[in-house]
C-alpha cells in the first residue's frame, strides 16, 4: 500500500504521515461556536475531517479524535472586542446561554450523524474546562508572556520570535497598517487570554479567576483542552482555512510559549464553501442549513457526496445544480450496487488505485473517479460489489444498507400525478389542488420538491 501523505499548512508541503506513537493518531478539530445552527459551509469542514479520520483508520491507525464545543468567549469581532456570540444568541432566541449551547450543540451532533460522520472519541466543552484554561493562563503569566489592561489579560505576541509563522504573517506590516482600534493592546497581534466582565452589564456566563470575574478568551480553550486530552504535541490539528491567520496562529503561540511545542505535527485546513455572504453567515437570518437541503428534497448524503467531488484544499462555490448532479450520481451508485447482489472477492487492482488517491492528501475526486471507472468496467458484479463496499469505508455513503423505496404506486395514481404536473406547468393551480385531493383519496400525500413531485403514504 502506498504510504499516506498529507499537506501540512505549517510547512506548506505534502509530507509522509508518520504518527508520533506507533499505530495511534491524536486528532483535534476545532468545533463549532454553538450560538446558532451550523451552515453547510461549516459542515463541509466536518465532512473533510471525517474523511481524514476514515482514511487514517483505513490505513490501520487508531484515531483519538477530539472535537471541542465553543460555548463561551468567541466574540463578534476577531479583534477581541464586541460581544460574546453566545450572549447575543441568548438575546435573539430568549433561551439562556446555557440552554442555547445545549440546543445548538445537539443540533450540530445530529447534523454530523446525518452526514455519516464518525463521532469523535471525546467531545469537550469550553465551559467544562474553565479551571484548565485559568491554569494555562497562569503558566503563561509566570513565564512572562502576559500583560494586564483594563478589560483583560492579554498575550504579548512580540515575546515570541516566530509569532504568526503558520500564516506567514507580516507582523511589522500589520502593526504599521493597523487601522483597527488597538484599545489598550500593545500590538495588533496581541489577543485576550481572559476578559473581565463589563461591570455595567450582567453576563450569564462568568467565573472567578486570580485576575477578576470574567471569562476565557476564545483561543485558550483549544490549547488547554487539546493538552488535556492529547498531550503537548499531538499528530494532527485541523479546522477551516479562516482559522489559519488568527485562531490557530494564537493557539500555537500559547502552546509554544507554555510547552515549547508547535502543538501539532500536522496542521490541516479545509477550504471554504462559498455562497453569497448572507447565505453563509450564521449571524444572518437565512443561511443554508443541512435541513434546508432536505426541505428542497435532497438527502443529507447527497450533500456528503457533493463534498467529495472537490479536493478539500480547493474552494467550492455552492450551487443547487451541482448538488443535483451529486444526487443523481449517488442514486446511480447505490442503485447499481443494489442490483449487483451479494459481494464476492475484492478487486485488488481497483483497491490499490483507490488507495493511491486517498493516500495522496485525500484526493477524493480522483478516488471517486476510480469507483466510477470500476462500475463501468467489465469486472464481475460480485467483485464490483465487494470492492465498492470496501471503498465505502472511506466514502461513507451507506452503500451496504441502502435499498430502493418499497412503495409501489398504482397506475391510476401515477396518471393523476402526471395530470397535476401538467396543470402546474400551465399554472392552473385550482386544477392542481383538485388533483392533489384526488391523489389523497387513494391514500398518498404528494409533496413538491426541488427534484419534482414526491409521493409518500
Ligand atoms: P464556527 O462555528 O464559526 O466556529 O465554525 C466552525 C467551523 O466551520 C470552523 O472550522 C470554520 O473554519 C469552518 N467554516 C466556517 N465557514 C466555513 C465555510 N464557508 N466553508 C467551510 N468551512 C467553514
Ligand atoms: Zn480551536
Amino acid at each position: 500500500m502506498v504510504p499516506l501523505r498529507l499537506f501540512d499548512t505549517y510547512e506548506r508541503k505534502i509530507r509522509e504521515f508518520k504518527p508520533l506513537k506507533p499505530g495511534e493518531v491524536g486528532l483535534y478539530a476545532c468545533g463549532p461556536t454553538v450560538y446558532n445552527y451550523a451552515h453547510i459551509g461549516n459542515l463541509r469542514t466536518y465532512v473533510f475531517e471525517d474523511i481524514l479520520r476514515r482514511v487514517l483508520e483505513f490505513n490501520g491507525f487508531e484515531v483519538n479524535h477530539v472535537v471541542n464545543i465553543t460555548d463561551v468567549g468567541h466574540l463578534t469581532s476577531d479583534a477581541d472586542t464586541g460581544e460574546d456570540k453566545m450572549e447575543v444568541g441568548a438575546r435573539r432566541t430568549g433561551m439562556t446561554a446555557w440552554e442555547l449551547a445545549d440546543f445548538y450543540g445537539d443540533a450540530f451532533k445530529h447534523d454530523l450523524e446525518r452526514l455519516n460522520a464518525r463521532p469523535p472519541v471525546t467531545w469537550c466543552k469550553a465551559t467544562d474546562h474553565i479551571e484548565e484554561q485559568i491554569e494555562f493562563v497562569q503558566d503563561l503569566e509566570n513565564k512572562g508572556y502576559t500583560y494586564r489592561t483594563n478589560d483583560g489579560i492579554y498575550f504579548n505576541s512580540r515575546k515570541l520570535n516566530n509569532y504568526g509563522y503558520l500564516a506567514r504573517l507580516d507582523v511589522e506590516g500589520l502593526q504599521a497598517g493597523a487601522r483597527v482600534e488597538l484599545g489598550e493592546r500593545q500590538y495588533v497581534t496581541d489577543f485576550a487570554l481572559w476578559k473581565f466582565s463589563d461591570p455595567a452589564k450582567k453576563r450569564q456566563m462568568e467565573w472567578d479567576s486570580p485576575w477578576g470575574t470574567g471569562f476565557p478568551g476564545w483561543h485558550i480553550e483549544c490549547s488547554a483542552m487539546s493538552a488535556k486530552y492529547l498531550g503537548d504535541l499531538f499528530d494532527i490539528h485541523c479546522g477551516g482555512e479562516d482559522h489559519i491567520p488568527i485562531h490557530h496562529t494564537n493557539e500555537i503561540a500559547q502552546t509554544e510559549a507554555s510547552k515549547g511545542t508547535r502543538l501539532a505535527n500536522f496542521w490541516m485546513h479545509g477550504y471554504f464553501l462559498q455562497f453569497d455572504n448572507a447565505k453563509m453567515a450564521k449571524s444572518s437570518e437565512d443561511f443554508i442549513r443541512l435541513e434546508t437541503l432536505v426541505e428542497e428534497g435532497f438527502s443529507t448524503l447527497d450533500y456528503r457526496y457533493y463534498c467529495l467531488t472537490a479536493h478539500y484544499r480547493s474552494q467550492m462555490s455552492f450551487s443547487l445544480e451541482s448538488l443535483q448532479a451529486s444526487s443523481v450520481a449517488l442514486a446511480r451508485l447505490r442503485q447499481s450496487a443494489y442490483e449487483w447482489g451479494e459481494p464476492g472477492e475484492i478487486s485488488n487492482e481497483y483497491l490499490e488505485r483507490f488507495v493511491s488517491y486517498i493516500n495522496d492528501d485525500l484526493n477524493m475526486p480522483r478516488a471517486l473517479a476510480v469507483a466510477w471507472e470500476m462500475i463501468r468496467s467489465d469486472v464481475a458484479d460480485d467483485v464490483k460489489k465487494a470492492t465498492l463496499l470496501k471503498f465505502d469505508d472511506v466514502l461513507g455513503l451507506d452503500i451496504a444498507t441502502w435499498h430502493p423505496d418499497e412503495i409501489e404506486i398504482p397506475e391510476d395514481v401515477m396518471g393523476l400525478v402526471e395530470d397535476r404536473e401538467r396543470a402546474r406547468r400551465e399554472k392552473n393551480w385550482q386544477r392542481a389542488d383538485e388533483l392533489r385531493d384526488a391523489i389523497a383519496k387513494y391514500g398518498y400525500i404528494i409533496e413538491d420538491t426541488g427534484k419534482g413531485p414526491k409521493l409518500s403514504r
